[in-house]
């Protein structure tokens, strides 16, 4: 089966004939229909999410179930999947205190390049073991934990970006922001994950700024349910977005580009008493300087969110996409072959793509 295989760090992928093998004890083996190009498959691909190469990138997919591993049960060969990029153990302390977006186990295995028990399925022909980044999903077979996917009724591509980007939303939205309708929301970032945020964040009856950098985004944020747009080339957002909240600023503040400048600006704006929710992935090992005088005497809450839970939350946000509330669509508009990976890769860094979706059949 082909895959795209990172070699080195900041080189083009390449695709390349693998062995697969089974699917062991609770997972499953899936050949996905449609794959998401994400941000932190860049970061993998830069090193600055250090997985060791050789590795196959890709977290977020719809799939076809070939074959089902031991213990696995709700699942069959034949049957449509979203994948999520997050795979609970059910047993960790996380798990079962549901909170299995932060599960032990999988937080261990993300960072090996592995599936939870610390081995991966692929290799080359000679043997040589092959990496996953979350799935390894850019390839046309992948073998993942059967809890890191769901059912869904119908494989459309666009459903892709279900298993990260709006994961990602819901959990900053739902979980960690708890939006209520009337609130209003500043979103910081226009790329897929701040995209699905404004979706996710109108549906529940938000008041939604949108803030970016990118003229024709800010147009999508607009469409996808933002009230207002702020362009942070106008000059100074925090202004702008306190003028549009009665000089208080918005209640929750969620910053999905994940560098200083936005982090900063979001405990800037944020109004006395909100929540600044961080979903932006920095490289490893980056600190970030904030305004403590500002986060303390404004009674500020900084929460860090990552994902959401997949047997919990995805059901909920399946039932959002059925009902027609939120549109993942709006968020996908360019498709491409596993053969042209590197030109989706490139769509995505230089931002004329929102999110790339590579198509496999
Ligand atoms: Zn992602
Ligand atoms: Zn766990």
């Amino acid at each position: 089966m082909h895959a795209a295989v990172l070699n080195r760090y900041k080189e083009p992928l390449n695709i390349e004939d693998l062995e697969i093998d089974k699917p062991k004890r609770g997972e499953i083996k899936i050949r996905p229909i449609a794959a998401g190009v994400c941000h932190s498959d860049l970061y993998v691909l830069e090193g600055a999410t250090p997985i060791p190469p050789p590795v196959v990138p890709g977290h977020e997919a719809v799939a076809e179930v070939v074959e089902v591993g031991e213990g696995v049960s709700g699942l069959a060969p034949g049957d449509m999947v979203a994948t999520s990029f997050i795979w609970p153990c059910g047993e960790c302390v996380y798990c079962i205190t549901g909170r299995e977006n932060l599960c032990e186990r999988f937080a261990a295995a993300r960072m090996k390049g592995t599936l939870l028990d610390g081995t991966t399925r692929l290799r080359r022909r000679d043997g040589a073991p092959v990496r996953i980044f979350l799935g390894g999903l850019w390839a046309e077979e992948a073998v993942v934990p059967a809890s890191g996917v769901n059912k869904i009724d119908e494989a459309r591509p666009e459903y892709a970006v279900l298993g990260c980007a709006y994961m990602t939303a819901y959990g900053a939205v739902v979980n960690a922001a708890q939006v209520t309708p009337g609130a209003r929301v500043a979103v910081i970032g226009t790329g897929g994950v701040g995209m699905a945020v404004i979706d996710v964040a109108k549906a529940l009856g938000a008041e939604v700024i949108a803030v970016g950098r990118n003229k024709e985004k800010l147009e999508v944020a607009k469409k996808t349910g933002a009230r207002h747009i702020v362009s942070a080339l106008d000059g100074d957002v925090v202004k702008a977005v306190k003028e549009l909240t009665d000089g208080r600023g918005p209640e929750v503040v969620i910053e999905a580009v994940g560098v200083d400048e936005t982090v900063d600006q979001a405990v800037e704006m944020v109004a006395p008493g909100g929540k600044v929710v961080l979903v932006g992935l920095a490289p490893v090992g980056h600190k970030t300087p904030i305004h403590l005088a500002r986060a303390v005497r404004g009674g500020v809450t900084i929460i860090g969110s990552y994902g959401a839970r997949p047997r919990i939350d995805f059901k909920a946000l399946y039932g959002m996409v059925k009902r027609g509330l939120i549109n993942p669509s709006r968020i996908v508009n360019k498709y491409y072959k596993l053969d042209e990976i590197n030109e989706a890769v490139e769509a995505l860094r230089s931002g004329r793509a929102l999110r790339p979706i590579i198509l496999f059949r």
